[in-house]
């Protein structure tokens, strides 16, 4: 932890995942720390009900951040964080699911690293994690998959830019955060890199809560059906032939209501 001449009147940024969505995957760190923040800085995504933990005079403020819609741009935030730790609060800095999977938690803390301010991160439950566990959609499993990867499925100028000739490979499981909006796109490059039109694939949408819905499909057809549904973001896209295996594992009422074939 960074130490800086000012750090005995300085407060802590405590860098806090709340998990996918359910409260109830919040861990006992995170509680306790909300319950002790001064301010706490929220994203738009975080697990619901969280704010309620915090101490009513708790100063609470709105960071945004959907795909299309960022509402404090990300140097600002990393000032705020900065000025609120300076005037000797206890802040959290509260995201969805884990700070270090697509959570910025980086960035933010070398903003802190520079600027000398001590910090803390805690890990939560990643999207990835909650929704397979939720949705009955083992990420690995021995008959299947022997490799997981997380990749990003936000399109940038229009196309997404990754390694697909990595990702379409056989007997791995590939976990797409934010790729609704490029699913066309995401399930044309796994099969132009090799993998079948019939592989498996599947969305949740707002895993791990009462409103999740799954739908399982093929890369062929997997982009007609979510727009039939109008699934719509935060949903997670799971590739790989555990996505056969929901349809017996399910467990959570909302896979099962929601996976039907339409
Ligand atoms: N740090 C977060 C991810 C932030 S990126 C984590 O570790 O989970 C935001 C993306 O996460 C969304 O676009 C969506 O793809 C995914 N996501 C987050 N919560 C989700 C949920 N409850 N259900 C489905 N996808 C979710």
């Amino acid at each position: 932890m960074s130490q800086s001449p000012s750090s005995a009147t300085c407060g802590t940024v405590y860098i806090v995942g709340s998990g996918p969505g359910n409260l109830d995957l919040l861990t006992l760190r995170a509680a306790r720390l909300i319950g002790e923040a001064d301010a706490i800085v929220y994203d738009h995504l975080i697990a619901e009900g969280a704010l309620e933990l915090a101490r009513p005079d708790a100063e609470k403020i709105y960071a945004g951040k959907e795909s299309s819609n960022h509402s404090v741009p990300q140097a600002d935030l990393n000032r705020m964080l900065v000025r609120l730790a300076r005037s000797g609060k206890t802040v959290v800095r509260l995201k969805g699911g884990d700070p270090f999977v697509f959570g910025r938690g980086g960035e933010e803390i070398e903003a802190l690293v520079d600027s000398g301010i001590p910090f803390e991160v805690v890990p939560g439950v990643t999207a990835a994690a909650g929704c397979a566990a939720y949705a009955g959609i083992p990420l690995t499993h021995r008959d299947h998959a022997q490799a997981v990867a997380f990749a990003t499925g936000h399109l940038k100028d229009g196309t997404i830019n990754l390694d697909w000739q990595s990702l379409a490979r056989p007997r791995q499981t590939v976990v797409f955060y934010m790729g609704v909006g490029g699913l066309a796109e995401i399930c044309r490059e796994m099969m132009a890199h090799g993998l079948p039109a019939d592989h498996p694939a599947a969305i949740v949408q707002n895993g791990t809560t009462r409103r999740q819905r799954v739908l399982t499909a093929d890369l062929a057809t997997l982009p007609a059906k979510v727009a039939a549904a109008g699934i719509k973001s935060p949903a997670l896209i799971i590739v790989g032939t555990v996505v056969r295996l929901q349809s017996t594992l399910a467990w959570f009422p909302g896979a099962k209501a929601g996976s039907a074939e339409p």
